[in-house]
C-alpha cells in the first residue's frame, strides 16, 4: 500500500519542475487513492471535484507563474472546512454537515493552485493518537496495514505515505501532525502558534490547536506552509509577522553548528529499538560535525498532567456549541429541548470525548479552577521557560516523537498509556514552539522519526537542518 519514498518525491520534483502538468498528477494521485482504499485515509475522497479543478487549471498554463503549487494534489484533515464537502471532524454529531465555506488555509491553498482531493481520517475532534476514534473507523498505515497510521492526523498521514496526496493538512494540539508523520515515514510540521489561520478548523484546544503540514520531503513542507501561512483578518490570534520563504529555506540545507539533545534518562520510556534508532540519529548529525549537548528536558510527567487539564478545559467549552439544537444532528429524546439536547449529545460523541468533556467541565467548576487548572497554567508557563533555555546557544533541540513503533491494530491500548506516550509531543504545544518531525530511518522494519523544536518562528530553519540529513 506504500508508495516508496524515492518515488513520491519524483512524482513531486517533477510537477514542481513543470514536467507534468495538473492533470496527470491529479490522474496519479486518484490512482493511488484507489489502490489504497484499504487505508482508510479518506473520509471524502472528491474524484470529480479534483479532476475538473485540474483540468482548469492545465488550460489555463499561462496562470503557472503565479500559482506556486500548481496542480499540487493535497488532502485535508476532516476537522478543516473545505466548502461543499462534509465536514464531520470524525464525530458522528457531525455526520451530516457539509461546509458552506473554505477554511483560510484551504482557500490560500486553491488560490496558489493546489488542488483539493479530499478530506481525511481522524480521532473525533482531534482526540487521540491513533486514528482509531473517528466515527468511520480506523486508518491503517501504509507501511505496515494491521498497524495504525498514529494519530490524530493519521487519514492525512496514510494519504501521503501510500501516494494518493502529494502534501495533507491536519492539526496539531499536542502532536497530531508529528506523530502520525513519524509513524507512516514522513516530514511533519506544526508551526508555532499564530503562524497558521485557524479560521475553519474545528476548534478542540484553542490555545494549543495549530494547523500543520505533511509531506514526503521538506521542500513540499515548506512551500505548503509558505502558502498557508501569515496573517488572517479573520483570525485575531494569527500573527501579523512576516513570513519567511520556506521552500527556499528547505532548499538550502545547513548542518546545525549546535544541537541541544534530551539527556539518556529521558528516553528510558523508549523500547530499546527506538532508543537505538534515536541514538543513531544523533550520531548522524554529530558525523557531520554537529556539536552536541546533553541535556534533561522539563518533567515530563507534570508536562502531560498539564497538557491533558488545558485541553480537557479548553474542549469542555469549545464543544458545548454541538448541542443538536444550534449545531450537530439533532436527536428528539423525550420531545424537550433539554430532552434533544442530553440525547444528542450522548448519541453523538464518542466515549472518548464524552469523558474529555466531562473532564473538562468538572475542572472549571468552582473550587477546582483555581487550585487544579490554575497549577496547569503555571505548568506550562514552567515548561515554555525550559525549553527557551534549552534551546539558548543552540540551532534546535531534538528529541523523539514516539516511545514505540505503531502498534497494531487488534492490541489497543489504555487511554491512559495513550497519554502517557505524548510525553514528547505535547512539549511544543504548551512552548507554543515550531517541532519538524523528519524520517530517521526504520526500527523493527517500521519508519522511525525524530523531531527538531526550535525557538519562536524559526520554522525556516528547522527545515534548513532537516535538509542537511535528508
Ligand atoms: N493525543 C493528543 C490528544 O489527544 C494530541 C492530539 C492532537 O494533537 N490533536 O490530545
Amino acid at each position: 500500500m506504500v508508495l516508496p519514498a524515492v518515488e513520491r518525491r519524483r512524482r513531486s520534483a517533477r510537477l514542481r519542475e513543470g514536467e507534468t502538468g495538473a492533470e496527470t498528477a491529479v490522474g496519479l494521485a486518484l490512482e493511488r487513492a484507489r489502490a489504497a482504499r484499504d487505508a482508510g485515509a479518506f473520509l471524502h475522497l472528491d474524484e470529480a471535484g479534483a479532476r475538473d479543478r485540474a483540468r482548469a487549471l492545465d488550460r489555463a498554463p499561462e496562470g503557472r507563474a503565479d500559482r506556486p503549487l500548481f496542480g499540487l494534489p493535497v488532502a485535508v484533515k476532516d476537522n478543516i472546512a473545505v466548502r461543499g464537502l462534509p465536514s464531520t471532524s470524525g464525530s458522528a454529531l457531525l455526520a451530516d454537515y457539509r461546509a458552506p465555506f473554505d477554511a483560510t488555509v484551504v482557500s490560500r491553498l486553491r488560490r496558489a493552485g493546489a488542488v483539493i482531493l479530499g478530506t481525511t481520517n481522524l480521532d473525533e475532534f482531534g482526540m487521540g493518537s491513533s486514528t482509531t476514534r473517528g466515527f468511520r473507523g480506523a486508518s491503517r498505515n501504509p507501511a505496515a496495514p494491521h498497524r495504525i497510521a498514529g494519530g490524530s492526523s493519521g487519514g492525512s498521514a496514510a494519504a501521503v505515505a501510500s501516494g494518493a496526496a502529494f502534501a495533507a493538512l491536519g492539526t496539531d494540539t499536542g502532536g497530531s501532525v508529528r506523530q502520525p508523520a513519524a509513524h507512516c515515514g514522513l516530514y511533519g510540521i506544526r508551526p508555532t502558534w499564530g503562524r497558521v489561520s485557524r479560521f475553519g478548523m474545528t476548534a478542540y484546544a484553542s490555545s494549543l490547536d495549530q494547523v500543520g503540514v505533511l509531506a514526503s520531503d521538506p521542500v513540499e513542507v515548506g512551500r505548503v506552509l509558505g502558502t498557508i501561512a501569515g496573517a488572517d483578518p479573520r483570525d485575531a490570534t494569527s500573527a501579523r509577522r512576516p513570513v519567511p520563504d520556506f521552500a527556499s529555506a528547505a532548499s538550502r540545507p545547513r548542518t546545525p553548528r549546535r544541537l541541544t539533545v534530551c539527556a539518556d534518562a529521558d528516553l528510558a520510556p523508549l523500547d530499546p529499538a527506538s532508543r537505538g534508532a534515536f541514538q543513531r540519529a544523533v550520531r548522524r548529525f554529530q558525523a557531520a560535525g554537529t556539536r552536541v549537548r546533553r541535556a534533561p528536558l522539563p518533567d515530563a510527567d507534570s508536562a502531560v498532567a498539564a497538557y491533558y487539564l488545558i485541553a480537557c478545559a479548553e474542549a469542555s467549552s469549545n464543544l458545548s456549541r454541538f448541542d443538536g439544537l444550534r449545531y450537530g444532528r439533532r436527536e428528539a429524546g423525550d420531545g424537550t429541548l433539554a430532552g434533544a439536547y442530553r440525547v444528542s449529545r450522548s448519541r453523538g460523541f464518542g466515549a472518548e470525548v464524552r469523558r474529555r468533556i466531562l473532564l473538562g467541565a468538572a475542572l472549571l467548576s468552582r473550587g477546582y479552577k483555581d487550585a487544579v487548572y490554575g497549577a496547569a497554567t503555571v505548568a506550562r508557563r514552567r515548561t515554555r521557560e525550559a525549553l527557551l533555555r534549552l534551546l539558548a546557544g543552540s540551532d534546535a533541540l531534538l528529541l523523539p516523537v514516539t516511545l514505540s513503533p505503531p502498534r497494531r491494530l487488534d492490541r489497543p491500548d489504555p487511554a491512559s498509556a495513550e497519554y502517557r506516550a505524548d510525553r514528547f509531543n505535547i512539549l511544543a504545544a504548551l512552548g507554543s514552539l515550531p517541532a519538524l518531525a523528519i524520517p530517521a530511518g526504520e526500527r523493527d522494519g517500521l519508519p522511525f522519526g525524530v523531531q527538531l523544536m526550535g525557538p519562536p518562528w524559526e520554522e525556516g530553519a528547522l527545515l534548513s537542518v532537516a535538509a542537511s540529513v535528508a
